[in-house]
């Protein structure tokens, strides 16, 4: 439901979601090559209303693309002070590109973590039947 709302301008990629971006696109799966090539031509706009640092990222159209689509299959879990988790990392894709860069969170809206807050491992709930934007999926349903 975008109809009155003012699009913000995108903007490029803020140093420390550049840095996130890498750090999760570091690892070795299929478009990773491709979605790293994406990043430094990337802009964003806010993803999210709750003050969490989940991004919308848009790729211009003469990138090349990927043939993967979905929830990377790498996932970021944030790290507390406290070493316990707080949550999470998720990387979209759409089209062939970048999409989206979710942050989310077991307790309060999270900012975009620093890579060093970050551990990494495999998307663990992107099975077949899930839907492609959670975040949003949610905050629809919040309403
Ligand atoms: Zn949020």
């Amino acid at each position: 439901m975008t109809v009155g709302k003012t699009q913000p301008t995108p903007r490029p990629l803020a140093e420390d979601a550049r840095a996130l971006l890498h750090a999760l696109l570091a690892h070795d799966f299929p478009g990773a090559a491709e979605l790293r090539a994406q990043v430094d031509r990337a802009t964003a706009t806010p993803g999210c209303s709750c003050g969490c640092g989940t991004l919308d990222l848009q790729v211009p159209g003469d990138v090349p693309t990927t043939s993967s689509g979905g929830a990377a299959p790498v996932e970021g879990t944030v790290v507390g002070p406290d070493g316990r988790p707080v949550g999470n990392v998720l990387l979209f894709v759409e089209g062939g590109a970048l999409s989206r860069l979710d942050i989310t969170s077991h307790g309060d809206p999270l900012p975009v973590p620093a890579p060093e807050q970050v551990t990494w491992g495999r998307t663990a709930w992107a099975g077949r039947d899930t839907v492609r934007r959670p975040a949003s999926f949610r905050r629809d349903r919040a309403r």
